[in-house]
């Protein structure tokens, strides 16, 4: 009989599509099991009840001067406030919409002074990995280290002998296949140490825990709605507003420009914004704003705690059942004892990774993710250092049987 209280497993937070039905092989359908938080996580009931309230009331932003455009400015600038207030930003610190993490990296990416050394650690993910490939930057990339104490001896290593032009430190909060926490706070102390900078990929790790800039003292900040139980198309970029003021705007348009003059040369001289609004041209996504302000203040209501509390009493059950099947092994870069969020891969001797993954749907109408999750040198350490051919993203490759698979299985959930 299972020694687990049920009253642990319910959800706390209503999401929507809780009671999809889906055809297993037999004919028969079951609810599906969603257990791909990871990649992009149901949307929260209240954020859709919210931006339902706020549709009625729908005007251009930081343009109209009717009741409806001032109402729409209000609630953007109030989400932006709202953001501010979950990640615990310092004043003066600046909110800055984008599209999501990805979107986010690309634009700290594209502000940085031109020389800036980046450092980051291969088993980033490739949104963290690959924006600073610009020709006017230096990349140096450290291997896998494998305890947290490592990561920082690794990364002072590397800053010590950098010299004392701009350097940028980027790391993950919580790993997208491992689902491990990373040292954050200890990392951006050495990273100050040595005059660098640091950008925190919080991708996964702010839907489950709380992430106070102040607190672990890092320079900038990114996360993505979808993964926070808000719907696709909204993400975040916070942080310090010096490199963002200085340099030109992410994107060039209206919005981005404070002025703009012809010149008795025929030229057009800009000036351009200062703060957020330099790098958010164009008309913005008001209502996906409103969503991720939604989803912080549910989260922050909810309690972190208590959410916390149930997904490691969750991903304690899973590793233990996992544990009892002797064909599996967990994929760790820290140790399996390591404190990890809603987030678990493994593979399965003698299983094809994608075979497995497509039979729990077909079988189970359980929902999870195969591949190399868009961290293919992480991935590849994992399973033993063995290279593949270049796939995309999360496209699941042809694999070798089990311990030889080039891929793997992940299981992902969270709060809702
Ligand atoms: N960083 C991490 C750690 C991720 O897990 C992901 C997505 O899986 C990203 C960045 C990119 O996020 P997005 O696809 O929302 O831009």
């Amino acid at each position: 009989m299972s020694t687990y209280p049920a009253v642990a497993v319910c959800a706390p937070l209503p999401v929507l599509g809780r009671d999809v039905e889906v055809p297993l092989v037999g004919g028969e359908k079951v609810t599906y099991a969603a257990l791909d938080y990871a990649a992009s996580a149901p949307a929260l009931q209240r954020v859709w009840d919210d931006v339902a309230a706020y549709a009625p009331y729908y005007g251009s932003v930081h343009r109209g001067a009717g009741y409806l455009s001032q109402l729409s400015t209000d609630l953007f600038e109030q989400s932006r406030a709202t953001v501010a207030e979950f990640l615990d930003l310092r004043d003066g610190d600046q909110v800055v919409f984008t599209r999501a993490t990805t979107d986010s990296l690309n634009l700290l990416a594209s502000v940085l002074p031109a020389g800036t050394r980046v450092f980051a650690f291969e088993t980033e993910h490739h949104a963290s990995l690959l924006p600073w490939r610009r020709d006017d930057l230096t990349v140096g990339y450290l291997r896998a280290p494998r305890s947290p104490e490592q990561a920082v001896a690794a990364l002072e290593e590397a800053l010590a002998g950098s010299g004392d032009g701009p350097k940028l430190v980027c790391v993950t909060g919580a790993s997208n296949v491992t689902g491990e926490i990373w040292p954050v706070r200890e990392l951006a102390a050495a990273a100050h140490r040595h005059g660098a900078r640091i950008v925190l990929d919080a991708a996964q790790l702010a839907p489950h825990h709380p992430v106070s800039v102040r607190d672990l003292d890092v320079d900038w900040v990114a996360f993505s709605g979808h993964k926070l139980y808000a719907p696709f198309g909204a993400g975040v970029l916070a942080g310090r507003g010096d490199w963002l003021d200085a340099a030109e705007p992410y994107l060039a348009g209206g919005g981005a420009s404070r002025t703009v003059a012809r010149e008795l040369d025929g030229s057009v001289a800009v000036e351009w914004q200062q703060g957020p609004a330099r790098h958010e041209a164009g008309s913005p996504n008001v209502i996906g704003a409103y969503a991720v302000a939604s989803a912080c203040r549910a989260l922050t209501e909810a309690g972190f705690d208590r959410l916390v509390d149930r997904e490691q009493y969750l991903i304690e059950r899973l590793r233990a059942g996992l544990a009892g099947i002797p064909q599996v092994r967990v994929l760790t870069l820290f140790g399996e004892e390591h404190p990890r969020v809603g987030v678990l891969s493994f593979v399965v001797r003698d299983w094809n990774s994608s075979h497995f993954s497509a039979a729990l749907s077909a079988e189970y109408g359980i929902g999870v993710r195969d591949g190399l999750f868009c961290a293919h040198p992480l991935v590849r350490t994992l399973l033993g250092g063995e290279t593949a051919a270049p796939s995309e993203c999360g496209a699941p490759e042809a694999s070798l049987p089990g311990e030889r698979s080039l891929n793997a299985i992940r299981v992902s959930f969270g709060a809702g």
